[in-house]
């Protein structure tokens, strides 16, 4: 057996389903981790942050109207930054120094040590100029995400309008930075959480897809086994056992099932080569039995050489139909042949198939009835039908009882339908042998002296055509009585 296309096993494919599934649900994982994550975040942050700055805007503004207010600008500030671990808040100039908070107030020791980076600072400002000159209310200031990761809120007050000392005297802003330190610490764990699971999902995808393929394939392997050893000729195997999955037991029914029909034809098999060579025998062995005869004994005489030459020549005629039999039964099912069809007239076609029985009727005293409509057309491959009809009135004429008498009947059964029988007067063909006589080489067990040869393809071949035609046929038999074999033909 040559494999053209590479086949995996069911091992592969498996693993390779367990790890493209676990594949799917970790990147949709990640994707979810890295971009909508991101996004919830920061919408949070963004809130957050607006709530501090328009707070602090106002207090701020309002502390700044009061004449030595600075002490309590300070205050407010390290408050609003004690209550809120991530923000840091400033007021700044225009270049970015940092004007509040001026002095460290925490009792706790709270120094005031980072400073603002002042390019994220200046993007804030010209992204603040940019909204307002857009047309946008930004008198509260606004919060942004300036340069990717920075959260920032900005807010302007006005140049010369505040009462406290400010060591400056253009615009100042108050600049909130909202530090996504924590955020980044909680997403780089998650992302140490998910490289975690993904090893898990592949390792654990791994080992199940190798024990599904073993609980799967074992049974597969034991069927196979099975199989092979059938191959080579071992009908006592036995595919059935204890499977854990349906469709494996199912498999093995069936192929039980195709080992005994296997079983069954390979002994009738064996049998009937045992038949067809002590057919082939028995007039090989009288024709040559009869030649030598000719030639030392009878050779001169011409009677006793005419009688011996008719042996020879009956003898002949018999192995060459049962030639013909074997060749056209391993014709017709290898399906080498098709149907050659064509429209006949049924009526003067089986008379003239029935001609060929004329000798039986004026040597050996049988009587054949007719009972033939006129006019009756089918379609049909008449060189198959011609045996057909020749094996159904040959049959009849072997099996039918003392009376030698064989009835022929053709009639319009109902419109579209041609019935076609042959009734013999013979001893019929019991129930439970009904089915089997259309089987290859199945022979009744007695043996039975009969006028015409039989090969047991007879029946086998009137079935193969038949049904090659999709014609409908049967038997009905009254056991000591005699059999009816009829066939349905389509009236064209
Ligand atoms: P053969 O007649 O050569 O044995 P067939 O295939 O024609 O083979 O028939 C198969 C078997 O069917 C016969 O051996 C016989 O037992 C049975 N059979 C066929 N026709 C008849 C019949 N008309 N009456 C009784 N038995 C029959």
């Amino acid at each position: 057996m040559t494999r053209k296309r590479h086949i995996y096993g069911i091992n592969f494919i498996l693993w390779l389903s367990f790890i493209a599934f676990a594949a799917v649900i970790i990147l949709l994982t990640w994707l979810f981790q890295t971009t909508l994550l991101r996004v919830f975040f920061g919408a949070e942050m963004t809130d957050d942050l607006t709530s501090v700055g328009e707070e602090a805007y106002d207090r701020i503004g309002f502390l700044m109207q009061i004449p030595g207010g600075e002490e309590e600008i300070n205050r407010f500030m390290v408050q609003v930054m004690n209550e809120n671990d991530l923000v840091t808040i400033y007021l700044l100039d225009t270049s970015g120094n940092i004007l509040y908070p001026t002095e460290v107030i925490d009792p706790d020791g709270y120094g005031f040590v980072v400073e603002p980076d002042v390019a994220v600072f200046r993007r804030a400002v010209t992204y603040l100029e940019e909204t307002v000159a857009g047309g946008q209310d930004a008198s509260r200031g606004l919060a942004a995400v300036v340069s990717g990761e920075n959260y920032v809120y900005i807010a302007r007050y006005p140049a010369g309008r505040y009462a406290v000392d400010m060591n400056t005297t253009g615009d100042i802003y108050l600049y909130v930075d909202y530090s996504t330190q924590l955020a980044e610490a909680a997403m780089g764990s998650m992302r140490v959480q998910l490289i975690a699971i993904t090893v898990i999902v592949i390792f654990l995808a791994l080992v199940i897809s190798v024990l599904l393929s073993l609980w799967l394939t074992k049974p597969i392997k034991r069927i196979t086994r099975a199989a092979k050893r059938m191959a080579a000729g071992d009908f006592s195997v036995n595919f059935k056992g204890e499977y854990s999955y349906a469709e494996m037991d199912a498999l093995a029914d069936t192929l039980d099932y195709a080992k005994e029909e296997i079983g069954k034809s390979d002994a009738l098999q064996k049998e009937v080569l045992a038949n067809v060579t002590h057919d082939l025998k028995t007039p090989l062995t009288m024709i040559k039995a009869y030649a030598s005869m000719i030639q030392e004994i009878s050779g001169a005489d011409p009677e006793k050489r005419a009688k011996h030459t008719q042996v020879i020549i009956d003898e002949s005629d018999r192995l060459t139909s049962l030639v013909n039999d074997i060749l056209n039964i391993s014709k017709i099912r290898s399906g080498m042949d098709t149907l050659k069809l064509r429209r006949l007239n049924l009526s003067d076609f089986i008379r003239t198939v029935l001609e060929r029985f004329d000798y039986l009727v004026e040597t050996q005293g049988f009587t054949i009835e007719r009972e033939i409509e006129e006019g009756l057309y089918t379609e049909a491959d008449a060189e198959k039908l011609e045996q057909v009809v020749y094996n159904l009135v040959g049959n009849a004429v072997n099996y039918t009882g003392e009376d030698k008498k064989i009835s022929i009947g053709l009639h319009r059964e109902e419109k579209g339908t041609l019935r076609f029988t042959v009734t013999d007067t013979g001893k019929g063909i019991p129930e439970e042998e009904r089915a089997t006589i259309w089987d290859r080489y199945y022979r009744s067990a007695e043996t039975h002296k009969r006028p015409i040869k039989g090969t047991g393809l007879g029946l086998s071949i009137v079935k193969t055509v038949l049904l090659k035609h999709d014609f409908r046929f049967g038997v009905e038999s009254e056991v000591g009585k005699g059999s009816t074999f009829y066939v349905l033909f389509p009236e064209k």
